[in-house]
């Protein structure tokens, strides 16, 4: 009862999409199914199976999801059928599985061509736009597993939206300040002066239930591209100091270096130096023509960062002083986006919807939007 009062859930209703969500018990994925719930939607959750050597957080997990209401299917990535019969129970597919399992989507792509019952699916991106980028080669390597995808959707006709949430602040943001450890210094990446585009995560899981239910982002790519929520390294380190009253010895990492590590380490060491790049250093942020986007972040995700930086920070009071912005989003249609990646990118036109008008009755998403960075960024 108490995780149904936790996210607002309200009642399934009959009109509403039902959702299954791959990688639900995840980092992201845990924050999509409270969304989905928390906007009505009947909310399926494909998870591998509980074993006696499950981690109890997992166990209790579960437990939770299905005390808001979701159902919990339990099935390895490579049980065709039992994906088939999951998502036929829906109408809406989210994939949040973790960077190592973005191949295995095919499996998905699969199931759904099979089922052949589904409006929308969107497969687990959620980072910078990958088809207008070019990164460090490690991290390129990485993201041309997420666009073969994106192509083996198209080619299966179905209906897909692609996100770009860009960086994920919290987990950023304790990356970058390690709020919960004793320390004099920070790292800063290149000059520090580079904006990055940072989204809180409640927020990134919201705006995804919202878009997968859109009409208007069929076959499209959605970025999150909020203005107040873009930031550099050295403003975010700044409103911290002033935060906390202390200050911070700021120890620089040039882009040479960064760029010299993700040509000498190993993999997969060499990734989270390329994504750390990409975000920090050579951003690739263009507002005026809404062209994309900074960040990087996948991978960093699984094997790397969060094993050192707090999983899910505890909410805590009051934040850095950023203040929300209205929240826009950027749609873009398919085809112009494969023009950009021949190259002929320059007449691109694309569409901002200020959220007032495009969710009309979006007033409280603004609202939660302003609440998320006024009082949850830790
Ligand atoms: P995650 O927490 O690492 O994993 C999500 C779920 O995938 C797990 O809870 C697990 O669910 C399932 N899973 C893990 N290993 C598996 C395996 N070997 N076989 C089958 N299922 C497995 O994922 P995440 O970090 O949230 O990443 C989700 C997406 O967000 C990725 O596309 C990633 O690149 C992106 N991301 C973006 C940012 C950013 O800043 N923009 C940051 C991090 C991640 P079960 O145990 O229930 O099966």
């Amino acid at each position: 009862m108490e995780a149904k009062e936790e996210v607002g859930t309200m009642e399934a209703s009959a009109e509403a999409s039902k959702i299954l969500i791959f990688g639900g018990t995840g980092y992201i994925g845990k924050y999509m199914v409270k969304a989905s719930i928390k906007y009505g939607h009947q909310t399926f959750v494909y998870t591998r199976p509980i074993t006696p050597q499950s981690n109890p957080d997992k166990v209790n997990l579960h437990k939770e999801f299905a005390s808001i209401g979701v159902t919990i299917i339990q099935g390895e990535l490579d049980e065709h059928d039992k994906i088939v019969d999951a998502v036929r129970r829906v109408d809406v597919v989210i994939s949040a599985l973790p960077f190592p399992q973005v191949p295995d989507q095919v499996n998905i792509i699969e199931a759904i061509k099979v089922a052949g019952n589904i409006k929308r699916f969107l497969p687990s991106e959620f980072g910078v736009e990958e088809d207008r980028v070019t990164t460090l080669p490690p991290f390129e390597a990485c993201l041309d597993k997420k666009r073969k995808i994106r192509r083996a959707v198209e080619a299966a006709g179905i209906p897909y939206t692609y996100v770009s949430a860009n960086g994920f602040a919290a987990y950023f943001v304790n990356y970058l300040l390690r709020p919960h450890e004793e320390h004099e210094d920070v790292v800063v990446y290149g000059s520090g002066k580079a904006k990055a585009l940072l989204n809180y995560e409640e927020d990134v899981a919201e705006y995804t239930i919202k878009v997968a239910n859109d009409p208007r982002t069929c076959n499209r790519i959605v970025i999150y591209q909020m203005p107040k929520n873009i930031v550099s390294q050295l403003e975010l380190i700044a409103l911290w100091e002033k935060k906390t009253g202390r200050s911070f010895k700021r120890i620089h990492v040039h882009e040479e270096e960064l760029v010299k590590l993700s040509e000498t380490l190993p993999f997969p060491d060499n990734i989270p130096v390329s994504i750390l790049h990409s975000l920090f250093v050579k951003v690739f942020l263009d507002f005026p023509s809404l062209v994309m986007a900074p960040t990087a972040a996948m991978l960093i995700l699984s094997r790397h960062c969060k094993t050192t930086s707090p999983a899910l920070p505890p909410p805590r009071s009051p934040p850095l002083d950023v203040k929300a912005s209205a929240l826009k989003w950027v749609a873009l249609d398919s085809l112009l986006t494969h023009r950009g990646r021949s190259g002929s990118n320059n007449n691109q036109e694309s569409k901002t919807v200020e959220a007032d008008r495009s969710f009309s009755a979006d007033s409280a998403l603004e609202k939660r939007f302003k609440e998320a960075l006024e009082f949850s960024w830790w």
